[in-house]
């Protein structure tokens, strides 16, 4: 009945504190802990097949948990103490004066220009590609450049979106070739040799303060390089900041141009605007 009670009281403060887009987290460490139950009753029975399954879910649940926890920046011996605090919204009035006068806009035709003279072309997707659900025209544009012998890669974040894998999944979808779909370092190492960056609904993840600020809560947090490429195109409908609440010094940036609006009837406009610059 103690172990009950206490087993209550350990999962409640283990689950409430957590905000809801970090319940991938948890949900991965709480799969971890099953499989190490399951292995532990294993021994107890003498059961080599819970053994082994329990030690498999165990284990690959953990190394989940700290991929994730690197890739946001969050202390692993925390989450599993049960410590897994949540970056602090700073979401703020400072935001309007932090970017004003200094973005810098453009057209879907403009941006098709950009892309007619890029030969190499990244797009990093984000969080916003799935509220969207742009998938299908980003993949209608990632072929009309590539059938136009551009070289197309997506970067693809480890925590981009909400959920583990979650942009792999999209573009798996929509059938996006495995081998476009580059790690994170992989395409920092391509981002300085690329003409052009389509930033797609994505923000934490290209926020260069993870690098520079270091009272920032997304400081030490890996990011994509996108500012090493040569032109930064940011698709997203306004400047609200993403899921750490803080602004983003990329958006005014000298290379960056943003395109306000929902990333699928944006994205549709520039395949537009694409097609018409060929015919
Ligand atoms: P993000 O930082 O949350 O930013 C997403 C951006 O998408 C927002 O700034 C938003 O700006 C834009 N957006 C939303 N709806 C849109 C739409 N319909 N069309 C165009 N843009 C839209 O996303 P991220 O860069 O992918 O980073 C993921 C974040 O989630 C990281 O901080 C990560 O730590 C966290 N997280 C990830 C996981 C995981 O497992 N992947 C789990 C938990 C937490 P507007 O509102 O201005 O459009």
């Amino acid at each position: 009945m103690l172990v009950l009670i206490g087993s209550i009281i350990l999962g409640l403060t283990l689950t409430l504190p957590i905000g809801g887009a970090d319940m991938p987290v948890l949900i991965s460490l709480l799969i971890s802990y099953a499989g190490l139950s399951a292995t532990s009753l294993g021994f107890t029975f003498g059961n080599y097949g819970l053994i082994m399954v329990g030690s498999l879910v165990g284990a690959s649940g953990l190394i989940l948990t700290r991929i994730m926890a690197k890739a946001m920046n969050r202390d692993f011996w925390g989450i599993l103490l049960g410590n897994i605090t949540p970056p602090e919204i700073t979401k703020s009035s400072d935001d309007r004066s932090f970017y004003e006068g200094k973005i810098k806009t453009a057209s879907a035709e403009e941006v098709a220009s950009i892309l007619e003279f890029s030969k190499t072309i990244a797009i990093v997707p984000g969080y916003g590609l799935a509220v969207s659900q742009a998938q299908q025209v980003l993949k209608e544009l990632y072929e009309l450049l590539t059938k136009d012998g551009k070289f197309v890669y997506f970067a693809i974040h480890p925590v981009a979106g909400r959920m583990p894998g979650h942009m792999n999944v999209l573009l798996a979808e929509v059938d996006i070739p495995y081998d476009r779909m580059k790690t994170l370092e992989e395409s920092n190492e391509l981002l300085p040799q690329t003409d052009a960056v389509i930033v797609v609904g994505a923000n934490d993840v290209v926020n260069p303060l993870a690098r520079e600020k270091e009272d920032s809560p997304i400081y030490g947090m890996p990011i994509l390089d996108v500012d090493k490429a040569k032109v930064v195109i940011v698709i997203k409908r306004s400047l609200a900041p993403g899921f750490a609440g803080v602004v983003n010094p990329l958006f005014i940036n000298e290379k960056t141009i943003m395109v306000f609006g929902d990333a699928k009837p944006v994205l549709s406009e520039i395949v537009k605007a694409y097609k018409e610059l060929k015919v």
